[in-house]
């Protein structure tokens, strides 16, 4: 494992209301001790109607779980129906937002342009994105994952400056392991990880590409994190289904045990 510090992420995505969310997020919090936030970094990823209970109960409670948003607008403010912007999120104190999601991809049809202008939106409100990115089933037969995956890494990426860039949290999330119980083994994740990692040092720097996290995500459980943990460019993951169970997330944050 690297020197940089583990996050391991919750995406909710469409689950728990507001007042399901405080109770989560109070579970979670009874659940994990002191030494589980040593040197690992805790956050969750409620929908929007949540982050105003889930920040009054982590602020107010000084808890050292941290949060953010599944999406952010590409506007900063104006008539934009339905959309919520950076500095709505940032005013909430959001730490990160979720761009690019494989969901947000599939249904939403959001392209590289539209993620690269996410990113961009993230950080110009001191926001970090998790940027997630990842091939599909038929990519990964054909054996195109590490330019598929790439090719996303610099499409999102493009006009974005290192001194940003280096804040980054990239999410490798091969779209056949989410949400089906098929986990891409330990050398599958860092197949695509490292190869991440080498792009990010020949866009920018290798200085940049050292501390970008990377996590990977796709049917992380307490009983198979660890293994992938173990590979030297996997710096935590971003986990779906699993992160609705405080005790399995629990699991998870306690990776080394
Ligand atoms: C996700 O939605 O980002 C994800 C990884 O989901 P799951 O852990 O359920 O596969």
């Amino acid at each position: 494992m690297s020197s940089r510090t583990p996050i391991m992420a919750g995406n909710w995505k469409m689950n728990l209301n507001h007042l399901e969310a405080i109770s989560h997020v109070q579970k979670l919090a009874f659940t994990l001790d002191d030494k589980d936030y040593e040197g690992t970094e805790v956050v969750v990823l409620p929908p929007f109607t949540d982050l105003r209970s889930v920040q009054s109960l982590v602020n107010g409670d000084k808890l050292k779980i941290g949060f953010g948003a599944q999406d952010i607008s590409v506007h900063d403010s104006g008539a934009y129906t339905g959309e919520v912007s950076g500095p709505m999120l940032a005013k909430l104190n959001c730490s990160y937002v979720v761009v690019g999601h494989s969901e947000r991809r599939q249904y939403h049809g959001e392209d590289e342009a539209v993620c690269n202008a996410k990113v961009k939106a993230a950080f110009r409100n001191e926001i970090v994105p998790i940027l997630c990115v990842g091939e599909g089933l038929d990519v990964r037969k054909a054996g195109n994952q590490v330019a598929h995956t790439l090719a996303q890494v610099d499409g999102a990426l493009e006009g974005v400056p290192a001194e940003q860039a280096e804040r980054l949290v990239i999410a490798y999330e091969p779209v056949w392991a989410i949400g089906t119980g098929e986990v891409a083994t330990p050398e599958d994740a860092q197949e695509v990880c490292g190869a991440i990692r080498g792009r990010l040092a020949e866009l920018y720097h290798q200085d940049v590409a050292d501390k970008v996290r990377i996590q990977y995500g796709g049917s992380v459980k307490g009983d198979n994190v660890n293994a992938i943990m173990s590979q030297p460019d996997v710096d935590g993951a971003l986990v779906g289904g699993a992160s609705l169970n405080a005790d399995e997330f629990a699991k998870i944050v306690r990776f080394r045990d």
